[in-house]
């Protein structure tokens, strides 16, 4: 991740967001940042602790375990929880972007309040059990933006961007025989980090309905991002996981 952070050397936006975090989540984050956390497998390597193997599932304890890759952790929804807390506020910003511009556009997500029929694309334009995250439409330009947000491990941006496309590529070809399609898929690091490229792509969010993101857009992302996985990796070994609410 330090590498990332040093391609990233133009861009403050993470070292800004964690400063202006409460301590104990700083040092959360920073600790994060180097796999210098109390991880199992860090643990076992200090000579401090026997096994390395997950409370929850039985793999290794990596930190990358833990924030990403525990599939008991999956299965109970805590990176879901992340995931969707990012997405609200990514939504909450479009829409009030949309309602303060001049232009006539229809934001669907796939968190509750939000959907149509159940689904993200409406029924009349392509009836589909796939549901990208976000859907702008914008009926008079006859134009629909496809927008996919992913949370990987910082090391894994680019493979599961990657993936992304792959899996929204034929949906969007699909679309685009009736109407002007365009695919957009980013990511936001689990420990905060937001690349450059995907900087740009969450840019283009807000070029579609003719806006930009609010003034520290960014640093909220990244700082639901920290708080979410700070939050997991308290939960990491209780048994079970109640994310009703959203940060
Ligand atoms: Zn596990």
């Amino acid at each position: 991740m330090l590498q990332l952070l040093e391609e990233e050397k133009f861009d403050l936006t993470w070292r800004s967001t964690i400063y202006n975090l409460p301590k104990g989540i700083l040092s959360f984050a920073v600790r994060a940042s180097i796999d210098a956390l109390p991880t199992f497998c860090n643990l076992a390597t200090w000579g401090k602790r026997s096994s390395d193997r997950c409370k929850l599932c039985g793999k290794r304890e990596t930190l990358h375990h833990v924030l990403n890759h525990c599939s008991v952790s999956l299965q109970q929804g805590r990176y879901t929880f992340r995931h969707n807390a990012i997405l609200k506020h990514i939504t909450d910003s479009i829409q009030d972007a949309i309602d303060l511009s001049q232009i006539t556009a229809t934001l669907y997500a796939d968190i509750q309040g939000h959907t149509t029929n159940g689904g993200t694309l409406p029924v009349h334009i392509l009836p589909t059990t796939q549901k990208p995250d976000l859907v702008t439409y914008l009926r008079e330009q006859n134009t629909i933006h496809i927008q996919e947000l992913t949370v990987p491990f910082e090391q894994n941006i680019k493979t599961s961007h990657d993936r992304k496309v792959n899996k929204y590529a034929a949906l969007a070809a699909d679309l685009r025989t009736g109407i002007t399609t365009t695919l957009t898929c980013f990511e936001i690091g689990s420990r905060g980090l937001i690349t450059p490229d995907n900087k740009s792509r969450l840019r283009t969010l807000f070029h579609v309905v003719k806006s930009k993101p609010p003034k520290n857009f960014f640093k909220d992302i990244s700082r639901i991002a920290i708080l979410s996985s700070y939050a997991i990796w308290n939960a990491r070994h209780e048994p079970n996981w109640d994310s009703d609410t959203l940060l």
